[in-house]
């Protein structure tokens, strides 16, 4: 009998997800023997005319990470959504627009300017920067439309499943894929990983007081973090109460707070305004009546960073979506 076709692609994407296939180790042989793969650009020589030939939904699923920045990205997508019976995003950029996706404070041409004419490390006199079409002495040479917004897969093409994480954490991938290999799977839509508060599942949650009040916002270097206690507790942000579980608790075991790469819960629409909100509910000085406005600001200065704080993974899938565009 013939194997399921697989195919495996990256968008905008740091090659975190690919490493996370390779970190299946032995599973990634069970997996090899199981599928035929016919696309892997970051690890077999496959050509894109290879997947063209193929008939429409020939290819059992696609995984596919990154976020969706360029033309060519935006065109592999709907190629692989053609071939394919199932398509998964693959990963925090693919599913909300991850780190990718924080380029949607800036413009293209913001990005081109600081990338290619001001950072000390470049040197480009004439201010040259990436053009669609080129002429040499050879005929013209193109590069794909670099977009101003950066979206989510399912932003441009529509998406079977979603596998959460930065990356998603090997045990979670596996699952999937045994899952699809067998069609024993959730109703379309459905992300891959349990509809819980990463809070449910973490060894710091008995530590966390009923009342929690944070009358100060600390950065993690600022104090010797109890491994412990909980975050918040400690005054460290944790994305932990409006983050979905599922990723084994990797940064909180490293003592690192959660900074809500498996996005929300079902059900929360925005991610970013969740957090923001869970963390004005809990800041304050003990005795509310008495904070002046000046104590309000501080507190407030304490998020140093808000839009990175709170949207670090889920920009492009936020109500918000990007900056604001004259
Ligand atoms: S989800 Fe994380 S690991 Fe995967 S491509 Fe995006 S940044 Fe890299
Ligand atoms: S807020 Fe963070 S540290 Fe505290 S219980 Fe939740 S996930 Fe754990």
């Amino acid at each position: 009998m013939a194997k399921p076709k697989v195919a495996f692609y990256w968008c905008a994407s740091c090659g975190g997800c690919e490493e996370t296939v390779v970190d299946l180790n032995e599973g990634l042989l069970t997996v090899a023997d199981a599928v035929d793969i016919v696309l892997w650009p970051v690890a077999l020589d496959f050509k894109k005319k290879d997947d063209e030939s193929l008939g429409d939904g020939e290819i059992a699923v696609s995984f596919i990470n990154g976020s969706v920045r360029t033309e060519e990205q935006e065109e592999m997508a709907k190629l692989l959504r053609q071939k394919s019976g199932l398509v998964v995003a693959f990963g925090a950029c693919a599913h909300l627009g991850g780190i990718p996706g924080l380029g949607n404070f800036c413009t293209r041409d913001s990005i081109f300017q600081r990338v290619y004419k001001e950072v000390p490390t470049v040197e480009n006199p004439e201010g040259i920067t990436p053009q669609e079409k080129t002429t040499v002495n050879v005929g013209e040479l193109t590069l794909p439309e670099f977009y101003d917004t950066v979206k989510t897969l399912d932003q441009v093409i529509p998406v079977d499943y979603y596998l959460p994480g930065c990356p998603p954490p090997p045990d979670l991938v596996m699952n999937a894929v045994n899952a699809i290999l067998t069609g024993n799977l959730p109703e379309k839509g459905a992300v891959l990983a349990p509809d819980k508060a990463l809070c449910d599942t973490c060894s710091r949650n008995e530590t966390k007081p009923e009342k929690l009040a944070m009358a100060e916002i600390k950065r993690p270097w600022e104090i010797k973090v109890d491994p412990e206690k909980c975050f918040l507790e400690q005054g460290i942000i944790c994305l932990g109460p409006v983050t979905r579980s599922g990723c084994g608790e990797t940064c909180i075991k490293a003592n690192q707070s959660c900074r809500g790469c498996f996005g929300p819960v079902n059900g929360v629409v925005d991610q970013g305004t969740k957090g923001l909100s869970m963390v004005a509910s809990i800041l304050g000085l003990e005795d509310e009546e008495k904070m002046t406005e000046e104590d309000v600001g501080k507190l407030i200065d304490g998020v140093v960073d808000p839009a990175g704080t709170f949207y670090r993974f889920s920009l492009p899938a936020s109500l918000l979506k990007r900056k604001r565009m004259e």
